[in-house]
């Protein structure tokens, strides 16, 4: 079919995945090169210095990139008229929107919902600007968003943009030479704490009697989890009011609770809220990114990102309780009569801006690095680069014998 003529978006069949030991399923399993697994796998020995070269032209350098990745530009952003369904303004599925508006690519792979599940991933080729209002939002879940790869280029594209969480993105990165694309961009978006679907339909359940009445679920960066419904009401619950000690141990899978990238530094550009402070937050990383800034520079307001408040306190007493849950959730341990106002207090002292963004990077190195010594601690010296060492050094986590990185330009 010519390209012209293909729908706004579909969802081709995709080929079963293998059987794989930690595995987010991004697809490359399901593809002709499946074998590539072994050295594309953010899960197995990951070489962030070297691929951040190959993308970006150099590695992350100290300061706030040791955090982020490397960025030419970060800014506190949103767009000017935000996108009915989208997750925060809209801004992903805008730049996505005007590359299939300008001819720049052929084809966005993405996620739209399932049709029987609105919070199930199901990936999808984008070929015309209207079929992105169908995709925007969040879902909870991985599906095989690479293994879309082989159906693009089957059906003739060659200018391609992903939008893809990081455990895909860096697969991408890894086996994007081999393509032999004449045009791939990458908008990345942050990812943390995902679970199955099927999980956080539990964890739904908690929140609400008629849990199938909510639209929206956010984790913001005052705080305060922000839950839509389907009759208009908005409700925001403070994170520590919420109902996690009813969850299981294992509510996240091992592959959310350990890996490496928080803030996807292997996207041309990354679109999170995390330093926002209530907006949006962008890190251009490459000439790419500034292309893709670009497109929409009329469309969005952009400022300068704040930081205020400390965050030594809050990551210390995080690594402390992830230590004590042995390999559970961190739930605190603190009395619920304060819960309340610890929360009240928690956005107007607790680290904003910025500063949320490193304590964040810093929790999930905590993390990745106390999981992983429970669950594998063989696994530690290929998987764990040498920056999210230097992240959770300041809390007394150094590597053990047998850990430190093996990853020669690591
Ligand atoms: C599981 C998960 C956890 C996240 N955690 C954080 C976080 O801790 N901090 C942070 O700053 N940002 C996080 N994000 C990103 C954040 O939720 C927003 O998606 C992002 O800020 C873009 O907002 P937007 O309004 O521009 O997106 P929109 O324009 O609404 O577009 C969202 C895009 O994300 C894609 N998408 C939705 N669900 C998935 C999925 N499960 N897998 C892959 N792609 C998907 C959609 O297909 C769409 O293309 C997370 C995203 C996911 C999927
Ligand atoms: S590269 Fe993708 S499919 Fe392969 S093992 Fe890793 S997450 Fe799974
Ligand atoms: S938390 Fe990490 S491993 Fe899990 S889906 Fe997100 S990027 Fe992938």
């Amino acid at each position: 079919m010519p390209l012209d003529q293909t729908p706004a978006l579909h969802a081709p069949d995709l080929p079963p995945a293998a059987r794989r030991g930690l595995c987010t399923d991004c697809g490359l399993s399901r593809m002709k090169n499946a074998s590539d697994c072994g050295t594309a796998c953010q899960f197995i020995a990951p070489d962030y210095p070297a691929a951040e070269t190959r993308t970006h032209g150099r590695a992350r350098g100290p300061g706030d990139e040791l955090f982020f990745g490397p960025y030419r530009a970060m800014h506190r952003a949103r767009l000017k008229a935000p996108a009915p369904g989208a997750q925060w303004t809209g801004i992903t599925t805008r730049i996505a929107e005007r590359l299939l508006e300008s001819g720049a690519v052929t084809a966005v792979l993405t996620m739209a919902p399932d049709p029987a599940d609105k919070w199930r991933p199901v990936p999808v080729i984008v070929t015309r600007a209207e079929g992105m209002a169908a995709v925007r939002g969040m879902r909870m879940g991985t599906a095989p968003l690479l293994a879309l790869l082989e159906p693009a280029r089957a059906a003739g594209h060659t200018r391609i943009a992903v939008i893809g969480i990081p455990c895909q993105v860096h697969a991408l990165r890894m086996i994007e030479e081999k393509l032999g694309l004449e045009r791939l961009y990458v908008i990345g978006t942050p990812c943390s704490d995902n679970t199955t679907t099927e999980n956080f339909h539990r964890f739904l359940a908690l929140l609400d009697e008629r849990p199938e009445s909510i639209t929206y679920l956010e984790f913001r960066a005052d705080y305060r989890v922000e839950i839509r419904h389907d009759d208009g009401r908005v409700r925001t619950i403070p994170f520590l009011m919420l109902p996690l000690s009813d969850l299981p141990a294992d509510f996240f899978p091992l592959t959310c609770r350990s890996c490496v990238d928080y803030t996807n530094a292997l996207a041309d550009i990354t679109v999170g809220y995390m330093a926002g402070t209530g907006e949006q937050w962008l890190l251009v990383r490459n000439a790419r990114g500034e292309e893709l800034l670009e497109l929409i520079r009329d469309d969005v307001v952009l400022e300068a990102p704040s930081s205020a408040g400390k965050r030594a306190a809050a990551v210390k007493g995080f690594a402390a309780n992830t230590e004590r849950a042995a390999g559970g959730l961190p739930l605190r341990r603190m009395p619920r009569f304060l819960r309340p106002l610890v929360a009240w207090l928690q956005p107007r002292i607790g680290p904003r801006g910025l500063e949320f963004a490193r304590a964040r990077l810093e929790m999930k190195a905590v993390e990745t690095v106390l999981h992983l010594r429970r669950a594998h601690p063989r696994r530690l010296k290929r998987m764990v680069p040498a920056h999210v060492w230097k992240l959770v050094a300041p809390y007394g986590i150094t590597p053990r014998e047998g850990e430190t990185p093996t990853n020669p330009s690591a």
